[in-house]
């Protein structure tokens, strides 16, 4: 049996949807970004929302919209995918890392207030595997030292904590529709806000910096003439990339049950051999990745031997500080962010998507058990 590490959950409909979109007339941004946003800003209780080609560019645009001096220190958690993190360089600032809690591999609050200085100026809470960081704390914090939030809610679009959702507490939430994320287009992104000026800023910043998008010039009575007050960027998500989502969206708490129903799965058969990340009170986890926590000195021969039998595993993640890229502008040395380098070294991401059948569930399981056990 071979079991692929992830199956997205693109349907008939998301495909007639999209040859739809390339039928007929505009298959740039046009009414189906619209809707996807307004579909996204609703379900996540937010105002406002932008579809862009990345979560990526939603970091990046958020940071360049909120115009931070240049060379700004922003916290970031040492355990996340280099994009939280590359994303602070881009935009022209200094990411300093802050190490992650123990139990769930998000961002430690409690760790992040020595590492505030005159240069700090916002925090990148990222909502790791699913469950989002202790947003009521975090904002606590951020007000109390006059520090701005973003969330890099790239596996969170479902999850919820104490009531908030992504982008409730913050600046702003970027999203992923990634290829491997729990909806996808293959590449595309949306960030989300309740700031009306931030999400404009967001998109004229995404087209060129242009005044008006090529939908409303085409869609106005006269012929509008467009200006430029910034060099901007080209980070819209069109159309065919909408058409793909609109309909995920509305299956997404569906797609969720399920994910819960693997997970638990999981945990019955696994938690009583291993420790796996904790899913803390009043918190609604989007499950976007099941990973478990290994003997370090195995782990990779563990993985190894899963690739033997043809189960695809990932590790989520290396801790950003030792990439070669940060340790060799900022010398971080081995033993500065303790807990993620742990989490890092023995962590497995395990298959996980909603489609898994329920014999491919028993021979992970099996095969996970007979090297751990
Ligand atoms: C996937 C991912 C991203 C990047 O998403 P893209 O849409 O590929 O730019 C950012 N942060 C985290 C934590 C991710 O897992």
């Amino acid at each position: 049996m071979k079991v692929e590490f992830f199956k997205h959950n693109i349907k008939e409909e998301d495909i007639n949807e999209a040859v739809d979109t390339l039928r007929s007339l505009f298959i740039t941004s046009g009414t189906k970004t619209a809707l996807l946003e307004k579909m996204l800003a609703e379900y996540t209780d937010n105002q406002f929302s932008a579809g862009l080609t990345s979560c990526t560019a939603g970091l990046f645009l958020i940071l360049k919209a909120l115009n931070f001096p240049e060379n700004s220190e922003i916290i970031t958690p040492a355990l996340s995918f280099a994009a939280s993190a590359n994303t602070v360089i881009h935009a022209g600032h200094i990411p300093v890392f802050c190490d992650v809690e123990p139990l769930t591999g998000n961002l430690d609050i409690d760790k992040i207030e020595p590492l505030i200085t005159e240069k700090t100026k916002a925090i990148v809470a990222v909502h790791l595997y699913g469950q989002m960081c202790d947003m009521k704390k975090l904002k606590n914090l951020a007000d109390k030292f006059q520090l701005k939030i973003i969330e890099d809610s790239a596996h969170c679009v479902e999850g919820s904590r104490d009531g908030i959702k992504p982008g409730n507490f913050s600046q702003a939430a970027a999203f992923s529709f990634y290829a491997t994320k729990n909806i996808t287009c293959g590449e595309g992104g949306a960030v989300t806000t309740n700031d009306r000026e931030l999400n404009e800023t967001i998109k004229v910043l995404r087209l060129h910096g242009l005044s008006r998008d090529a939908h409303n010039r085409y869609h106005s009575e006269t012929f509008k003439q467009y200006d430029m007050e910034y060099p901007g960027y080209k980070y819209n998500m069109f159309d065919i990339q909408a058409a793909l989502l609109i309909h995920q969206m509305k299956r997404i708490d569906n797609a969720l049950k399920r994910r819960e129903e693997i997970w638990k799965i999981y945990d019955d058969a696994f938690r009583p051999y291993l420790q796996t990340p904790s899913i803390c009170d009043n918190s609604r986890h989007a499950r976007h990745l099941y990973t478990i926590w290994v003997d370090k000195n195995k782990r990779n021969s563990i993985i190894d031997q899963l690739f033997k039998k043809e189960i695809s595993v990932s590790v989520h993640f290396l801790p950003i500080p030792y990439l070669s890229y940060y340790k060799n502008r900022f010398g971080f040395a081995q033993g500065q962010f303790p807990v993620s380098e742990d989490i890092g070294a023995k962590t497995i991401t395990l298959p996980f998507y909603p489609d898994l059948t329920d014999s491919e569930i028993n021979y992970v399981i099996e095969n996970v058990l007979a090297l751990v056990k």
